[in-house]
Formats: structure tokens, C-alpha cells, sequence
């Protein structure tokens, strides 16, 4: 396992749109270990293929309870609205207020390339709005409907 490079706000790498993993390979396995020990070496609580430079549709994501890859991943409902502050492992030192669904339900598949459905609320719901952003190009500045000093809050 090796911890990658953060790409920062600025890169166009920020700005593509991911392709869409056909096969879940061992190279695409040794890929996730790699973003969660980057993700963790961060200090953050979720990562994107794209903040790592590699443009497929990959998360991962820890919100206490363990970490866990999302291959794949698209949000087939939403349901709810928060304001609630976030920050990005991209874009470092700053934090902000940014609108999100309050929970959604998110089909992907897992590391085994296995079917799965989460059903997410609070931060993961947030976090996974914000890594699937990633995917498409959208980091959270874009959204931002407050900017405030950084208070210590993890990225993602
Ligand atoms: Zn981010």
C-alpha cells in the first residue's frame, strides 16, 4: 500500500468527468487500499479517485465506522435538506456552508464488485454527495453558500 499525492484545487484532474470502472480487477482492489491509507494519512473522512489523479468512478469513505469503497456509485434518491459546514482534503484551509440532501440511497458496487444499496444520513450522507460531486467534475466551492474560516472539521 502507498499513500498518493492530493491533488489541489486548480488541477484540471479536479475538473473531468470520471469514466466508469467496467471490471473490478486486483488492480482496481490495490487502487482502494491505496486511497484509503492516502484518505487516512489526510486526516479526512472520504476520498475520490480524482483527488488521487485517477479518473474513475472510486470512493472511499470513513465516518467512524469503518472504511469502505463505493465503485460505481450513483445517488437513485434523495430526500431532505441540510446546511451543514464541510471541507475538502483538495482545497486545504478552508471550510464552508453547503446545501445537501439530508439523506440519500446510493447504488454502487463494493470491492468484491457486489451489488450493493446504502442508505445514508447525517455525514455520510454528506460525504457521499461530496466524493460522488468528485466524479463529476463538482467540488463543493461551487456550491458554497457560506465561506468560514477553518474550524478543524475533516475533509473529504
Ligand atoms: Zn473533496
Amino acid at each position: 500500500m502507498a499513500v498518493l499525492e492530493i491533488v489541489k484545487v486548480g488541477s484540471e484532474l479536479l475538473r473531468q468527468q470520471t469514466e466508469t470502472v467496467p471490471k473490478v480487477t486486483k488492480k482496481i482492489v490495490g487502487l482502494i487500499a491505496d486511497m484509503i491509507e492516502t484518505m487516512y494519512a489526510a486526516d479526512g473522512v472520504g476520498l475520490a479517485a480524482p483527488q488521487v489523479g485517477i479518473l474513475l468512478k472510486i470512493i472511499v469513505v470513513d465516518v467512524g465506522e469503518g472504511p469502505f469503497a463505493l465503485i460505481n456509485p450513483r445517488i437513485i434518491k434523495a430526500e431532505g435538506e441540510e446546511i451543514d459546514v464541510e471541507g475538502c482534503l483538495s482545497v486545504p484551509g478552508k471550510q464552508g456552508y453547503v446545501r445537501r440532501a439530508a439523506k440519500v440511497w446510493v447504488d454502487a458496487l463494493d470491492e468484491k464488485g457486489k451489488n450493493v444499496r446504502i442508505e445514508a444520513q447525517e455525514l455520510l450522507a454528506r460525504a457521499l454527495q461530496h466524493e460522488i460531486d468528485h466524479l463529476n467534475g463538482v467540488l463543493y466551492i461551487d456550491l458554497l453558500e457560506e465561506e468560514i474560516p477553518d474550524n478543524g472539521v475533516k475533509g473529504v
